[in-house]
């Protein structure tokens, strides 16, 4: 008996496509109704948008049947909500925005958009982008497949929690510090951030600029491989984009393991790492040495300062970015403001939780006349250590491994109250986006029932050699197949 379409990954799905075992419609109505049924339990999504998704699974039916499609035609996925979408609200997890209807496609939704790809809906995320546990969004936690009192990581658990329930086979996302890497570790999926300019930021709200950038969860390398391709490139809409041929990283995926050096860092394995994970890991590490890689140990001696790095630079970036919301030109308005002062403190009081207030004032704080010096410029000065470090590693080894997350995931709740616990989460993934390289997660086993991820981090511009080495672990492994019990 063949598998139910919800449990099909992309390219299984694109090949049933295009043999119609299953139209596209079916298909998008199948996974509308599992996103219906799963949002009491799962929070995962902020907007479905079933009416839009059946009408372009019909056009791409059309298409299909016109001899016309590519190779996502028809294939449905959903878009984290920090994405601007025409005529759909994009929220980016606020009240700031919950009115906010896009009059726009960012280049990421219009690109994948015309490659055929039906948008089921907008996945629910932490505030702006800004947590680890999806806990500071205005539409509430989204909660983890695996076990419904724990955290799905974040910004993006909406996406990482829908593909895990396999509510949608992929789902577009963004890494900041962490935010594709880590929910995808703690819900046992695939997420991938690309190099910093491999895709477009345009429309796509802006939390940290020199940090954010877009990417992918799926269930597999190879899924992520698909979706990315069609993603990637330079736009000329983001001065940051670069302009350099997109590879086909589907194609890549059969470059061999043997001979791939992999650098095990030293700092990874520090007194943060849960034991359990990093046996997990170990284990890992030696399926790689059973495909002809070469395990080098190797050392960034900078990475451990990348939280407090981060933690200047993001939010001075962020109280930047975000004081476009005045009140005046987007989203939330107070009731009857008295005076313009008025309008701008009440309307960004009430639009703003706590978590992005915390930002916007320490950032507003480092960049302040008397503190720049001290603060913005010391971390831009370590930042470029840290860069440094890497590439001095990447001239003896092809990619870095070691843990996404320190931990599995946590109970709903237990680091609300302490933002610096909330911030450590990070701590082995905020240095790729501090050196702009690209790096994944893949799930590589399970601790007290939960899954943990395995991190691979590449040079810049690496994203076919990161997912072929992520291709190969997952042929030789299946943790990546497993599914939460309630939704197979
Ligand atoms: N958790 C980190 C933060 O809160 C990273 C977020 C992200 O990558 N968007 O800033």
């Amino acid at each position: 008996m063949s598998s139910p379409l919800h449990a099909r990954g992309l390219a299984a799905l694109a090949a049933g496509l295009a043999k119609r075992e299953f139209s596209s419609v079916e298909l998008t109505r199948h996974l509308l109704g599992r996103l219906e049924a799963a949002q009491p339990q799962l929070n995962a999504m902020i907007s479905i948008t079933g009416e839009a998704a059946l009408a372009a699974a019909a056009r791409a039916d059309g298409a299909i049947a016109g001899g016309k499609a590519g190779p996502l035609t028809g294939l449905p996925i959903v878009h984290k909500d920090i994405f601007c979408t025409e005529g759909v609200r994009t929220s980016c997890g606020s009240r700031m925005l919950d009115n906010f209807v896009s009059p726009y496609d960012a280049t990421v939704v219009a690109k994948l958009k015309a490659a055929g790809t039906v948008m089921l809906g907008k996945t629910n995320m932490d505030e702006f982008a800004m947590g680890s546990s999806n806990e500071t969004s205005w539409y509430g936690p989204v909660k983890n497949p695996w076990n419904t009192a724990m955290v799905p990581g974040g910004s993006s658990g909406g996406s990482a929690a829908a593909v895990a329930a396999r509510l949608a086979p992929a789902a577009t996302a963004t890494d900041t510090g962490g935010s594709i890497r880590q929910p995808a570790a703690l819900s046992g999926v695939t997420g991938l951030k690309p190099t910093y300019g491999r895709v477009s930021r345009y429309g796509m709200i802006a939390f940290a600029s020199s940090l954010d950038q877009a990417g992918v969860i799926a269930a597999s390398a190879e899924d992520c491989a698909l979706l990315l391709g069609a993603m990637a490139g330079f736009d000329p809409r983001d001065s940051t984009s670069v302009d350099a041929p997109v590879p086909d990283y589907v194609a890549g995926l059969a470059a061999p393991t043997k001979g791939l050096r992999v650098g095990i860092v030293k700092e990874f394995f520090d007194q943060g790492l849960d034991a359990q994970n990093e046996q997990q890991l170990r284990a890992t590490f030696e399926v790689f040495r059973k495909l002809g890689a070469t395990l080098v140990d190797v050392s960034l001696p900078n990475v451990g300062l990348s939280v407090p790095t981060y933690y200047v630079v993001a939010p001075a970036e962020c109280s930047s970015n975000l004081a476009r919301f005045d009140g005046v030109r987007f989203g939330h308005r107070c009731e009857n403001p008295q005076d313009l002062l008025d309008l701008y403190r009440r309307s960004r009081g009430e639009g703003f939780g706590a978590e992005v207030k915390r930002r916007i004032m320490t950032g507003t704080y480092v960049l302040s006349a008397g503190y720049y010096d001290a603060y913005y410029l010391k971390a831009q000065q370590v930042r470029q250590l840290i860069s440094a470090d890497f590439a001095r590693v990447f001239e003896r080894v092809d990619v870095l491994a070691g843990p996404t997350s320190p931990t599995p995931a946590f109970a709903l709740g237990a680091k609300t109250a302490d933002p610096v616990t909330m911030y450590l989460n990070d701590i082995y993934t905020i240095g790729a986006n501090l050196a702009g390289v690209p790096a994944l997660s893949v799930p590589c086993g399970f601790v007290n029932d939960l899954p943990v991820g395995l991190q691979l981090i590449g040079p810049h511009f690496s994203e076919a050699k990161l997912l072929a080495a992520a291709h190969a672990f997952q042929r030789e492994t299946d943790w990546h197949t497993r599914t939460p019990g309630a939704w197979q």
